[in-house]
């Protein structure tokens, strides 16, 4: 395959895995995500490609077609995974976006090998891109690669999405290579964030950090409102929420086995009156122990009847081999099994945690169980969770405790929103929608339901897209 590609999407992942299997034979496997079957219609009406990484390390394998697509596979080695990957985006970028929950770690080998892996990116896409080509970079592991990719092809359309938040400007400031990042941001045509507060702090940044340099004159900098200036350059600068399927979960929430699955879900829980339900990747962001904490006191006070309500809190297994994430995997498996320790019954715990992930279908299944989701992240670039929970409800059933530093609470203002550093807002939140009546109930979900089915990840590619397209009109 040696022609060019006309749209090229540029990710960390590739959309389908390597699997080694013991015997020492690999094959893909479909990691189906919402980006991916957003992005689909327009990888396939262009001669689209996708490049990025097959998620093992140092395996080299051949550019291949996967029904249809062109997947373009960036080697990382063990210590590429180690120092660009599990150090730099995930235990620097990661927790600095996040407001420093965790503290970030500033390692000088860590950034000299995200430069380096930046590269590689950059190169595969240069060299796939035909002339003229759109090309959309994704999220914090990549933040170099547009301007690396425009010093190498200028004529290339450059797109990028920042997927998790834009920090605060103090925050950012911490960054060793702030300026660095900066730059490799401003190679993009348009850098899209999920709110219009994170579009504001880069602005400033931008205006700040390259703009007071000696070389001014040279790459002088000016901003108005959603628009900067790189010499003659212009660069756009916006808000794009991002979301979901909804249609497709709302179909498949609609289905007859997905009800029975749903109904034999509260049976084997002891057919409770209420059914808590959070579902997150085990990340410190979560904040999956301040719902815990809020659970244990309510229980304690008995506010909660323990055998009344019962909690399933699906907790994916995350980036299992960072410290942070080791010490608080510890403190949460602690507090369930303090409060199944205290409040449980043989045969009845009442806090049912599984470190597992599930599939797409059984979620659905656990969503429409579900009367109350419980999502308290102490900051998340959207959260894509508790818009799914609100596909699923097509029935109107269904309750959403939600945090207000989730992206999501911008649009979910019929959520009970909650301060997750505020324990006694929270248990009253979770209170006031295990006990809600049901008309204000359905109530509430529907106002939730006509946003996320109206707002769904399709409108956000295509909206991205267009602001894109339309770079020229400035
Ligand atoms: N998810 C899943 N299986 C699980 C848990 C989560 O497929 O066991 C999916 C979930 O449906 C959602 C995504 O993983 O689409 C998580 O996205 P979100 O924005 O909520 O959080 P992130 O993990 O990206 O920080």
């Amino acid at each position: 395959m040696n022609s060019g590609a006309d749209f090229i999407v540029v990710a960390n992942r590739l959309p389908v895995d390597l699997e080694r299997a013991e015997d020492g034979t690999q094959r893909w496997k479909h990691s189906p995500g919402g980006l991916v079957s957003a992005l689909e219609p327009f990888l396939r009406s262009k001669s689209g490609a996708w490049v990025g990484w097959p998620g093992v390390p140092d395996v080299d394998v051949e550019e291949f077609e996967d029904d249809g697509l062109r997947l373009i596979p960036v080697t990382l080695s063990a210590a590429d995974v180690r120092d660009y990957y599990e150090g730099f985006s995930n235990a620097t970028l990661w927790p600095l976006y996040h407001d420093v929950v965790e503290p970030p770690v500033f390692d000088r080998a860590w950034w000299d090998s995200y430069v380096k892996v930046n590269h590689r990116f950059a190169e595969a896409t240069a060299a796939v891109a035909s002339p003229g080509a759109t090309v959309w970079v994704q999220d914090y592991q990549l933040q170099l690669v547009p301007q690396l990719l425009r010093e190498q092809r200028p004529d290339l359309r450059i797109g990028f999405f920042l997927h998790i938040p834009f920090p605060p400007v103090e925050l950012f400031m911490q960054l060793p290579w702030r300026t660095e990042i900066v730059r490799g941001l401003l190679g993009a045509d348009l850098v899209g964030f999920h709110r219009p507060g994170g579009a504001q702090n880069f602005l400033w940044l931008a205006r700040r950090l390259v703009g007071l340099e000696p070389s001014r004159a040279a790459v002088g900098v000016r901003t108005r409102p959603g628009l900067i200036h790189v010499g003659d350059r212009p660069v756009r600068v916006g808000a794009f929420p991002i979301s979901i399927d909804s249609a497709g979960l709302d179909g498949m929430a609609r289905k007859r086995d997905t009800i029975q699955r749903a109904q034999q879900i509260r049976t084997d829980l002891g057919n409770p009156k209420k059914i808590l339900l959070g579902v997150d990747r085990l990340d410190y962001t979560k904040g999956i122990d301040v719902r815990l904490h809020a659970l244990q006191e309510l229980l304690i006070e008995g506010r909660v009847d323990p055998d009344e309500v019962t909690m399933v809190q699906l907790a994916t297994p995350s980036r299992e081999r960072v410290e942070h994430y080791q010490r608080m995997r510890q403190g949460i498996e602690q507090v369930v099994s303090r409060i199944n320790g205290e409040f449980g019954k043989v045969g009845h715990p009442v806090v049912h945690y599984l470190h597992q992930s599930v599939d797409r279908r059984e979620l659905v299944a656990f969503f429409s169980a579900a009367d109350v989701m419980v999502v308290t992240p102490v900051r998340d670039g959207m959260n894509l969770v508790c818009k799914e929970y609100v596909a699923c409800r097509h029935d109107l059933g269904g309750t959403l405790v939600l945090s207000e530093f989730a992206g999501a609470a911008a649009e979910l203002t019929s959520a009970f929103l909650v301060n997750p550093h505020d324990l006694d807002g929270v248990k009253n939140a979770l209170h006031a929608a295990l006990t809600i009546d049901p008309a204000e109930g359905r109530r509430r979900m529907r106002a939730l339901r006509r946003q996320v089915l109206t707002h769904d990840v399709d409108r956000w590619a295509r909206s991205f897209l267009e602001a894109l397209g339309s770079q020229g009109l400035n």
